[in-house]
């Protein structure tokens, strides 16, 4: 199934194909696996919409050969996007706020990028409007926008899911996935229905985070540390799709810092909180079908540790809890 043992000619060629690793602190009788996503090159799974939504740009001539990809971002969708616009001879510039991961916006420069940044005040909404204006400024750039452009979720339907699938042989029973822009979550919900429209659904958010209003729930909003997930205005995010999703499990930082310190000591994962926060989901609804509380195809579950804690060290990760969040 990889491709990575034989000699490959471009590191776009080792986007994807990425292990799936059974996690032991859950029921012996219905398995949680967790897809592996920093064995990407860019080490996370944006790396994988980096390069699909740009070749579609490509081919379907939205984006000229020697043009211009701007995007908001804070972190690992630039680096996923920078790896493949610097191979696929695109050029790239991202609008990143200043209080974000200085680690992030270095790796985006040596990658070739232009990074510009934003006051931390103006959040998200203020480099969103000016990556437009700047767009506007180019007669060959495009804002790929990856919190509502399909083809986000797309990537993950045409190769996140397939690959899960077939190590699995098909016994999928439970989807279990973190969601930021929810393009993995849905690509992945939506290839399970076509295999099986009775597979289990979950998103996952830290507590404080205001998805579950797309399912009609009371969300109290708050501040939360967990990375890469979560959203304070669901308004933004056109990719959620309701229908798809049974529930939303919102997961709080204590928890998800004692998971990512277990993952690490027992289970030689180093990733990073996203990742944490989808385990202890995961594992919840893997108890849950083992007490016979969800019915589901196969008892299996299956989610994704989007990144590595690595990209987080100088963040505290591994410092107490309190040093963590303080
Ligand atoms: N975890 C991390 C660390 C991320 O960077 C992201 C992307 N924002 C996610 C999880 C969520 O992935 P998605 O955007 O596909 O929902």
């Amino acid at each position: 199934m990889t491709t990575h043992e034989r000699p490959l000619d471009s590191v776009l060629e080792t986007v994807g194909e990425t292990p799936l690793v059974r996690i032991h602190d859950a029921p012996e009788d219905v398995p949680v696996y967790a897809k592996l996503e920093s064995f990407n090159p860019g080490a996370s799974v944006k790396d994988r919409i980096g390069v699909y939504m740009l070749e579609r740009l490509l081919e379907r001539g939205d984006l000229e050969p020697g043009g211009t990809v701007i995007e908001p971002t804070a972190g690992n969708t630039g680096i996923g996007l920078a790896i493949a616009a610097g191979q696929l001879g695109l050029n790239a510039v991202f609008v990143v706020p200043e209080k974000f991961s200085v680690e992030k916006q270095q790796l985006m420069a040596a990658l070739g990028a232009e990074v510009i940044n934003t006051p931390t005040e103006d959040g998200m909404g203020g480099a969103i409007s000016r990556a437009h204006d700047l767009a506007e400024e180019f007669d060959d750039a495009v804002v790929p926008q990856q919190f509502s452009n399909p083809l986000n979720a797309d990537a993950h339907y045409e190769t996140t899911a397939p690959e899960v699938y077939e190590a699995l042989e098909g016994e999928v029973g439970a989807i279990v996935v973190g969601c930021g822009t929810a393009g993995t979550l849905v690509g992945m919900a939506r290839y399970a229905f076509e295999r099986e429209p009775a597979t289990y659904v979950a998103a996952v958010e830290p507590e404080g985070s205001l998805f579950g209003e797309f399912l009609g729930e009371d969300c109290e909003e708050g501040e939360y540390k967990i990375e890469g997930i979560g959203t304070h205005e669901p308004s933004t995010n056109d990719l959620f799709e309701p229908e798809l999703v049974d529930d939303v499990y919102a997961i709080g930082d204590r928890e998800t810092h004692k998971e990512l310190t277990r993952l690490a000591r027992e289970e030689g994962h180093l990733v990073a909180s996203s990742a944490a926060a989808a385990s202890v989901a995961a594992k919840r609804v893997a108890r849950r079908i083992d007490a016979g509380e969800l019915a589901v195809p196969h008892e299996t579950v299956v989610t994704v540790f989007p990144d590595s804690s690595e990209r987080y060290l100088s963040k505290g990760i591994y410092r107490s809890f309190e040093e963590w969040t303080g």
